[in-house]
């Protein structure tokens, strides 16, 4: 089963534009039609009601792309703004996170050492990927602790602090 709207939205933001404008007409994709399964609902904290997922936004790794029927626009979505789920839209989650994966840390000769520290850091970032659907290229450190953060931290403090609040 499917539901579809029309709406024009600009698709590098993926915000919703009041129209009809010229600008609009000029600069952005004219009438997009939104096909979104109704199997694939979830519910987006901070909003209210059911909300579908619709595909990749090719913005950042573990970005999800998604409908709100509320505001009537698109916009991008990570796992952890998420709440309950349809059993569907679980796996299609987790299959959308497996794909996403990053690629395994490699040494000077361009190898995965599987032996290493980093591949073992990496490990578990990608582990904890798979729940936040979050991952940085940034360095960060703990704001409390000062301890190295994982990739895929959603937050700028450890789990470790997060724990202890
Ligand atoms: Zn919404
Ligand atoms: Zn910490």
């Amino acid at each position: 089963m499917t539901g579809d709207c029309q709406v024009r939205f600009c698709e590098r933001l993926g915000v919703k534009f009041p129209l009809p404008t010229r600008l609009a007409t000029l600069k952005f994709t004219m009438i997009n039609k939104i096909k979104y399964d109704n199997n694939l609902w979830f519910q987006h904290k901070g909003c209210e009601g059911k909300h579908y997922l619709i595909g990749n936004p090719h913005t950042h790794i573990g970005r999800m792309w998604a409908w709100c029927p509320k505001e009537e626009r698109t916009f991008f979505v990570s796992k952890a703004d998420m709440g309950e789920m349809s059993e569907q839209a679980r796996y299609w989650v987790e299959g959308y996170l497996n794909g996403n994966q990053p690629d395994p840390p490699v040494n000077k000769d361009g190898d995965v050492d599987f032996e290493s520290q980093e591949y073992r850091i990496w490990t578990n970032a990608v582990e904890l990927f798979h729940e936040t659907g979050y991952w940085t290229d940034e360095e960060r450190k703990c704001e409390k602790c000062g301890s190295a953060l994982l990739q895929s931290e959603p937050t700028e403090i450890c789990r470790n602090c997060l724990s202890k609040n």
